[in-house]
């Protein structure tokens, strides 16, 4: 069931729930990739969590989940901060979520970032880091990479064109 109570972790969540994946777009999912592959090639050992998944989420809405429920029974709606692009739980290692809907450069954007926290939990100095140099780590390794990811899309055949990923 959908809780009432907001974590305070994120004092102005909203309730969002999983895109089924037969519905993303395939702009959306070709730039969640390559900022996967990135990710996979450039992270430092131990690099990021293996067969790692990127899943997309909604804001929850009553008539979205009578369409979802059909297409994907049992999806639960669940909290996340209103304005996180993305987000990644330490506890569920083997996944990221993004926020669905976005331009393809600012999805490749949240991927790149939630891999970076996901591969830090990785690692020794995790636990003495704070949160603030890890976000901060997160946003520079993003915002590094991700140049690097627009290329790539945008020399695959039928790739992005620059509207797409620099509108
Ligand atoms: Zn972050």
């Amino acid at each position: 069931m959908e809780s009432t109570i907001l974590p305070d972790w994120a004092p102005d969540a909203v309730s969002v729930m999983e895109v089924p994946p037969s519905e993303v777009s395939t702009k959306a999912r070709r730039a969640a990739e390559l900022a996967l592959l990135a990710a996979e090639l450039a992270l430092p050992p131990p690099g990021p969590p293996p067969a790692l998944r990127v899943r997309f989420h909604v804001p929850y809405e009553r008539w979205l989940a009578d369409i979802y429920e059909e297409v994907q029974p049992g999806t639960e709606p669940f909290l996340v901060g209103k304005r996180w692009q993305g987000h990644f739980a330490a506890d569920v290692p083997g996944e990221v979520w993004i926020r669905y809907g976005q331009h393809p450069q600012a999805i490749a954007s949240a991927v790149l970032h939630e891999l970076t926290h996901a591969w830090r939990e990785r690692t020794a100095q995790a636990r003495s880091m704070s949160n603030a140099a890890k976000e901060d780590e997160a946003v520079r390794w993003a915002e590094y990479m991700l140049p690097k990811v627009v290329a790539a899309a945008q020399a695959e055949p039928g790739g992005l064109s620059d509207d797409e990923y620099y509108g």
